[in-house]
């Protein structure tokens, strides 16, 4: 396992340096998600805030209000649009980091899926993942 990973944004100018393992894998097919990422599946990580090793480069925040996690602080790269990560709620206590940023195919995969009820019928989800109809 490797004790850092670094996700970046498709431009790969925005970049988040993290520690350690994620304390979640997570996916979503909200509607919300899908039309964030353009897919139809979205993968976050969660890390606590105090994994973080390094930020940097440009960014543009846009907040949303999410039905599960309240007002939800996405960062996104303001040249390439990708969204890296994010905070829910009014703490920073944990960073959300979009899965697809790290560009590992060998990432630990989700073991809860969100909002099934809004999945695409033909995307597949690990056997035994935890499922949650909605959020
Ligand atoms: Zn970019
Ligand atoms: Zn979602």
């Amino acid at each position: 396992m490797p004790d850092r990973r670094t996700a970046r944004c498709q431009c790969e100018q925005l970049a988040i340096t993290v520690s350690g393992e994620p304390t979640a894998v997570l996916a979503c097919s909200c509607l919300a998600c899908q039309r964030r990422t353009g897919s139809v599946l979205h993968v976050s990580a969660t890390f606590p805030s105090r994994a973080i090793v390094e930020i940097h480069g440009e960014e543009t925040l846009y907040a949303r209000t999410s039905e599960s996690e309240g007002v939800v602080t996405f960062h996104l790269c303001p040249t390439c649009g990708s969204t890296v990560y994010w905070y829910e709620g009014s703490g920073e206590s944990e960073v959300g980091i979009a899965v697809g940023c790290f560009a590992d195919p060998g990432f630990p995969a989700p073991t809860a899926a969100y909002h099934a009820r809004a999945a695409h019928p033909w995307v597949g989800l690990p056997p035994g993942i935890e499922r949650h109809d909605d959020g």
